[in-house]
């Protein structure tokens, strides 16, 4: 590889750094998660940035980046990666995910507590692929719950993990993270609606909710 080359693919995996960092202060700030729960990871060509494993993310620098490859080998950094790898590396090995973020959204994790599935409450379901499963209880940090988390991962970008969290992926770190938040957002809708007494929440239909996927495609300021 030219020195021009390496510099540049060091630049890049600078950049995904301070971004993964950003993302995983924002789901403290924004109250999905608390401390060093949850985790977070971008992926720069082979190499997969992950946060490390029980550090604050305000603490985390520049040289702090730690990285692996996709059968979970340390490429780049000292710090010891999340506990979570095999879900992170799964979600890669599976998808052409660029990003993947995890937490323990309040909302989403009282919901995967409750029924199997979050079920069609909103057409912004659209963005997750269709209702949401809720992938059955393992042990965190486990290759068991990795295969839970794949399985109701199929055809969706995200899921809730059973009496744990979320899990979400897309094609960019933004991308991945506003999938959390509009996760956690249908999590709260569906709550309030479901704990009025006396009344039934209405669902959207599959042809109603297709109708919205399609819509979503163009949704928003598209690139010329
Ligand atoms: P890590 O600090 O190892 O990333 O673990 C947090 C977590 O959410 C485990 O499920
Ligand atoms: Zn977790």
């Amino acid at each position: 590889m030219t020195e021009q080359r390496q510099g540049a693919e060091r630049d890049a995996v600078g950049r995904a750094w301070s971004e993964l960092v950003e993302t995983a202060c924002r789901t403290v700030t924004d109250g999905l998660v608390v401390g060093t729960s949850g985790n977070v990871s971008v992926r720069v060509g082979d190499t997969v940035l992950v946060t490390p494993s029980g550090v604050p993310y305000d603490r985390l620098r520049p040289e702090d980046a730690l990285g692996v490859d996709l059968e979970g080998r340390r490429v780049l950094g000292r710090l010891a990666p999340t506990s979570e790898l095999p879900m992170h590396l799964a979600v890669y090995r599976t998808t052409g995910a660029t990003a993947v973020v995890h937490t323990h959204a309040v909302h989403a994790t009282a919901v995967s507590m409750l029924v199997p599935e979050l079920p069609a409450v909103h057409y912004m379901t659209g963005v997750l692929g269709g209702p949401v499963r809720v992938a059955p209880y393992a042990l965190y940090g486990t290759e068991e719950l990795a295969d839970h988390m794949l399985r109701a991962l199929s055809d969706r970008t995200g899921c809730l993990l059973q009496n744990h969290g979320t899990v979400t992926y897309g094609d960019s770190l933004t991308q991945a993270y506003d999938r959390t938040a509009q996760l956690e957002w249908m999590c709260r809708l569906w709550l309030t609606a479901t704990s009025v007494p006396g009344h039934t929440p209405t669902l959207l239909s599959a042809a109603r909710l297709r109708e919205a996927q399609e819509k979503l495609r163009g949704y928003g300021q598209q690139t010329p």
